[in-house]
């Protein structure tokens, strides 16, 4: 189980940020500065580490600023380092990394971009996955081939049933949308895209999901194959 405080930012980022065992915080994917300067000093904190999934703008835009302001040290892939602000901690993937007394693994999960990871706390039951899976989608593939990005998924279905997936991207209800027209007899889409309707109404995040839900109503979950999750992608695509 694991706190994490959303932090809203551009139209539908969401930037994290959550304490670690020792008491420091951590933040991921600060693509802006301002929302986490603000909610830090709400909180009357600081963020000491910033966890970094992939080199999009809207990803990384702010580490840079923090790091100046708070001293943090920044944590990313190895192999995607020239386009990574500076690395304090560069990881690979399979690393098992003790993040002041917080274990986290990092799984590389290419597709989106070629280099994106995501970030597993195996104690926590949580992962922080970028952009590589949403809410019943998945990143577009801007880097990756299709296979690629399966293979990807095929990692993170591996994981327990019971952890906790945050998405970077309040993409929800325009996933659900789309994944009950691509499959309209599956009743926990066609539940989840009311029930989603609902909270956003109401302005509330759909994020954090979890595994479970996603294997039951996530098309490119679904797929099993790279041919039909490929299938899945392009219809997503011209939706
Ligand atoms: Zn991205």
């Amino acid at each position: 189980m694991l706190t994490v405080h959303l932090i809203p930012a551009f139209d539908d980022n969401y930037i994290f940020a959550f304490p670690l065992y020792g008491g420091a915080w951590a933040v991921v994917d600060p693509g802006d500065a301002a929302p986490v300067i603000n909610h830090f000093q709400r909180t009357g904190r600081k963020p000491s580490y910033i966890f970094l999934t992939h080199h999009h703008n809207d990803h990384i835009g702010g580490a840079e600023e923090l790091r100046k302001k708070f001293g943090c040290k920044i944590i990313g892939h190895a192999d995607d380092a020239a386009r990574l602000p500076a690395l304090d901690i560069a990881v690979n993937d399979g690393d098992k990394i003790d993040i002041d007394g917080t274990k986290v693994n990092v799984i590389r999960t290419d597709g989106h971009t070629i280099g994106h990871i995501c970030y597993y706390l195996p104690d926590q039951r949580s992962i922080f996955v970028g952009d590589t899976l949403f809410v019943m989608g998945c990143g577009r593939l801007f880097e990756g081939s299709a296979e690629q990005m399966y293979a990807s998924l095929q990692k993170l279905k591996a994981l327990p049933d019971d952890i906790s997936i945050y998405c970077a991207h309040e993409y929800t209800v325009a996933n659900a949308t789309f994944a009950h027209d691509y499959l309209p007899d599956n009743e926990e889409i066609k539940n989840g895209l009311y029930f989603f309707n609902q909270l956003r109404a109401d302005n509330i995040p759909t994020v954090p999901t979890s595994l479970r839900a996603e294997k039951l109503s996530n098309p490119f979950l679904l797929a099993d194959s790279a041919e039909s999750f490929a299938a899945a992608r392009k219809a997503k695509d011209q939706f």
